[in-house]
């Protein structure tokens, strides 16, 4: 038989440019790439002790036996133990989960058969033995090739099990792996004198490092940092195995800001030279998680607490000092991290901790308790109820009637949803309206509500004739809806009614915000004859300008205006001022959040004329609105 090296030298090249590539990256910690620097390592070794072992072969003469012997069961040994290891690397790429050491033991048993029967080769020259014509194989060469094959045919089924833990782009590689693997083996074995089964193994290896194993695929480019993806694959095994850790994230809360102010370059420079400093804190365990948050992984209170004041040093803002890190953040952090669940729940949890910080231009410090902990985890209830909400339709509509001084009668209604989990009773509807919008499930309620509302105006005519329409709320997400408002509109059309009846409420911040957009929307509700209502103005900082330039026709005043305007003369004035303004504009005002008899007197002195508020009426269910507007009526006839 001439065996031919040349497959085998052209791998050990393969696998010389994977180790030299590799062992000059960063590194990771996940136990997948723990796995994949196991099986770099044994392949190594593998191809090393093949060509030293067919040198001795081909080469040695007759009287270096032992060394031929020695050097084979050595190779065979490696052979014998790779298959298995290629099988702990794909269940490590399926599951964060620890492989118990049962099942490890189990999945061991034919390589453990295999080893007794190399380690005994030599006395039952079984699997190979040398007579003076040189290498011969036993009855039972083809075991080891069986066994291999069995292997990865064993690793592809566990990888189809688990396909949905397992990305495409993953998935692909590993076949690639597979593929070449297998291919490689059976070669050999069909053909014994050509060496491929190194050679596809280092294949393998060299398709494992370009794809799943490439650290640079983990990494964020600007800072060098490991991403989001890889802290998760981190912090979800973490927690499988039980162990302890605690995070805190930095939140670069003013980079938009910076960015606009100082010039893009400038908010790199930031980022590069805050994640410098990171990194010197923690090494290794500093990760990028998105655009403007990082995080910080470490593993003992004493670390966090060290890590956490040396943070507030650096991000302490102190104009004059060049090595601070010129901008403020958000330091969240959140001790026994690993209690939460999951990763995605950590992260979730530290984005819920830094939406209670205060914004006030300087660094700020939040850490979890047991309250914060107890309204986020009530926040996620309510976000897996909406989704059951929404299915099953379980959303009500309140009606708040708007008083008209003048009048003296209820004029206009505004619709407000109202929701009842099972357990957790009403939830505010500022609550489920926040969540909603954040997991953009929003217009699917706005369709929801519109529906009801259009159903409870046909049913009731008389109600129809005695107010001029009934206000709907809109979000963000229903107004730059691809259609441009239409879906809408075509709800509408479904019931019949005419476009009067409604008037759509969309607030300053949402006018201010998504003005250029909202232009095109708002003009096609009123070309239909949809009038447009600004709601809580003066809650934010609205920008008249563009405000001015939508087609609103009348203005809701915030209830935050009302404050002290009983007490104090200048919140008095300011309000008064604010209804002549849009009076002589032409708008027509409506005071939101009137509770008292003292309010409502100064305000109708500032002929305000329509008022909503408790001081009239709370928000009512379609029956106890009925009667009010019925009794209201009577009385008047
Ligand atoms: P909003 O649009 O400003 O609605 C007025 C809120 O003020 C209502 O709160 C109402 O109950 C409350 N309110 C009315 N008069 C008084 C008063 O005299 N004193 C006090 N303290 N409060 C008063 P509600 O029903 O809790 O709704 C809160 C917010 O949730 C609404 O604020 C609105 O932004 C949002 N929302 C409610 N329903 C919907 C909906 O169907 N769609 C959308 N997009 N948002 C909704
Ligand atoms: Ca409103
Ligand atoms: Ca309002």
């Amino acid at each position: 038989m001439t065996t031919n090296l040349h497959y085998l030298i052209a791998g050990m090249a393969v696998l010389l440019v994977v180790l030299w590539q590799y062992s000059h990256q960063r590194q990771m910690d996940d136990r997948n790439s723990l796995m994949f620097r196991r099986l770099l390592t044994v392949v190594s070794l593998d191809v090393l002790a093949e060509l030293v072992s067919t040198c001795f072969i081909l080469y040695a003469p007759y009287s270096f036996g032992v060394g031929r012997m020695l050097s084979n069961t050595v190779f065979y040994l490696f052979q014998a133990l790779l298959p298995l290891m290629l099988l702990y690397y794909v269940c490590t790429l399926c599951s964060s989960r620890v492989i118990s050491t049962g099942t490890v033991l189990r999945m061991g048993i034919p390589t453990i058969v295999l080893v007794f029967i190399i380690l005994t080769n030599p006395f039952t020259e079984k699997l190979f033995y040398f007579d003076s014509t040189g290498y011969c194989h036993g009855p039972w060469y083809l075991l080891l090739y069986i066994s291999a094959l069995l292997h990865i045919a064993a690793a592809a089924i566990f990888v189809a099990v688990h396909r949905d833990a397992v990305s495409r782009r993953n998935l692909t590689a590993l076949l690639t792996v597979f593929l070449l693997a297998a291919f490689g083996i059976a070669a050999q074995a069909v053909n014994p004198a050509v060496l491929t089964t190194g050679f596809g193994l280092s294949l393998s290896i060299l398709a494992m490092y370009l794809t799943i194993n490439n650290p640079c695929a983990c990494m964020d480019s600007l800072t060098g940092l490991n991403d989001k993806q890889y802290l998760l694959r981190r912090m979800n095994e973490l927690t499988d195995a039980h162990k302890a850790f605690h995070i805190i994230t930095v939140y670069a809360y003013q980079l938009d800001h910076m960015n606009k102010v100082s010039g893009v370059q400038s908010g790199d420079e930031f980022l590069r030279r805050a994640a410098e400093h990171m990194q010197e804190i923690a090494g290794r365990n500093v990760f990028r998680v998105t655009g403007k948050r990082f995080l910080l992984l470490t593993f003992s209170l004493r670390e966090y607490e060290a890590c956490l004041t040396s943070l507030r040093q650096v991000f302490h803002t102190q104009p004059d000092d060049a090595q601070a890190a010129p901008s403020p953040v958000i330091l969240c952090g959140v001790v026994g991290a690993e209690k939460l669940g999951t990763g995605g729940l950590v992260l979730d949890y530290a984005e819920y901790l830094e939406s209670l910080a205060a914004r006030s231009g300087g660094t700020e410090v939040i850490q979890n308790d047991r309250k914060n902990r107890d309204s986020f985890y009530y926040n996620k209830q309510v976000e897996q109820f909406l989704h059951r909400a929404i299915d099953e339709d379980l959303f009500e509509v309140y009606y708040q009637p708007v008083y008209s001084l003048h009048q003296q009668r209820f004029i206009t209604l505004e619709a407000l949803s109202r929701l009842r989990h099972p357990t957790l009773g009403w939830i505010a509807p500022d609550i489920f309206i926040r969540l909603a919008e954040k997991n953009r499930l929003i217009s699917q309620i706005t369709e929801l509500q519109l529906r009801r509302v259009c159903r409870f105006l046909r049913e009731n005519p008389a109600l129809r004739a005695s107010i001029a329409n009934v206000k709907i709320n809109l979000s963000p997400l229903d107004l730059i809806h691809s259609d441009g408002g239409s879906h809408l509109i075509r709800i509408l059309d479904e019931y019949g009614l005419p476009y009067s009846c409604f008037q759509f409420e969309i607030t300053e911040t949402v006018a201010t915000e998504y003005s250029a957009s909202l232009t095109r929307v708002a003009e096609s509700f009123q070309a239909a004859g949809i009038g447009l209502c600004l709601d809580d103005f003066g809650s934010g900082y609205a920008n008249l300008n563009t405000v001015m330039q939508l087609p609103f026709s009348v203005i809701k005043l915030d209830r935050s205006l009302l404050f002290h305007i009983c007490t104090d003369k200048n919140a008095a004035l300011f309000y008064q001022s604010i209804v002549s303004a849009f009076c002589r504009l032409g708008y027509r005002i409506i005071a939101e959040g009137v509770e008292t008899q003292a309010e409502m007197e100064l305000l109708r002195s500032w002929n305000v004329d329509m008022i909503q508020g408790y001081y009239f009426s709370r928000p009512l269910p379609p029956g106890d609105l009925l009667r009010l507007l019925t009794e209201e009526a009577v009385e008047q006839m």
